[in-house]
């Protein structure tokens, strides 16, 4: 049973977390919840968070661990988190790990399983540079493997689709430096705790997601 799990989906950018965990969330009634996304829009809405994040998020370094865990925390209190929940490029340090499980077990929840999402450099590169995403309703596309209908707007509710500052080649090539230093300790850590399971995300989707729910049935 898919449904009321709590999931970790774990992988550098570009390797098709965020789809992938879209279309899990639909399918099962999950909670998506992308920490990229909450930060996004507390930027765009001008809060506090967004005015402490920003120059993190632009240049694509790693949001202060207390902020990003407490935003977390909050988040998994919410009722919707009953019926379980995906977590998207969250944790990406050791750290908030540890401050996720301190967090889970004051509501008395813990991590079902992490999914590693592993795709070779040179191919996140190009997903990273050519990614579009809607300013309305987030899906993604990318301009080179699955472009939208009409070049500029969102095929499912018709906004624009925009590049994000942090999606620029050199931007991408950092950030993979700091997943590579900072987050990818993670594996190691789940590995032992035995929730750690690997897809190959360099496929398309319509082969990564059954190869998804194969590691989770
Ligand atoms: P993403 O949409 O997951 O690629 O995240 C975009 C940016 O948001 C990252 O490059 C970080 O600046 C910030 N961010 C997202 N999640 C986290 C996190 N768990 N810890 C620190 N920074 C984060």
């Amino acid at each position: 049973m898919i449904s009321r799990r709590n999931l970790i989906f774990l992988g550098a950018p570009g390797a098709g977390k965020g789809t992938l965990a879209d279309m899990l969330a639909e399918e099962f009634g999950l909670v998506h919840i992308s920490t990229g996304d909450i930060l996004r829009d507390e930027i765009k809405n001008g809060t506090e968070l967004g005015r402490k994040a920003k120059e993190f998020v632009t240049s694509g370094g790693l949001v202060p661990d207390e902020i990003v865990a407490g935003m977390v925390a909050s988040r998994l209190t919410k009722d919707d988190c009953a019926n379980g929940f995906i977590l998207d490029g969250f944790p990406r340090t050791l750290n908030q790990a540890e401050l996720l499980e301190k967090s889970l077990a004051k509501v008395s929840r813990k991590i079902d399983k992490v999914v590693l999402f592993e795709a070779s450099e040179d191919l996140l590169i190009k997903r990273i540079s050519e990614r579009v995403i809607c300013d309305k309703c987030k899906a993604n596309f990318n301009k080179v493997f699955s472009p939208p209908k009409k070049n500029g707007v969102c095929d499912k509710c018709g906004g624009s689709l925009l590049q994000r500052p942090d999606d620029t080649i050199e931007k991408a090539a950092y950030r993979l430096k700091v997943y590579s230093e900072q987050t990818a300790p993670l594996i190691p850590y789940y590995k032992t705790r035995a929730l750690l399971a690997v897809i190959d995300a360099g496929q398309e989707k319509k082969i990564s997601y059954p190869a998804l729910l194969g590691v989770l049935n």
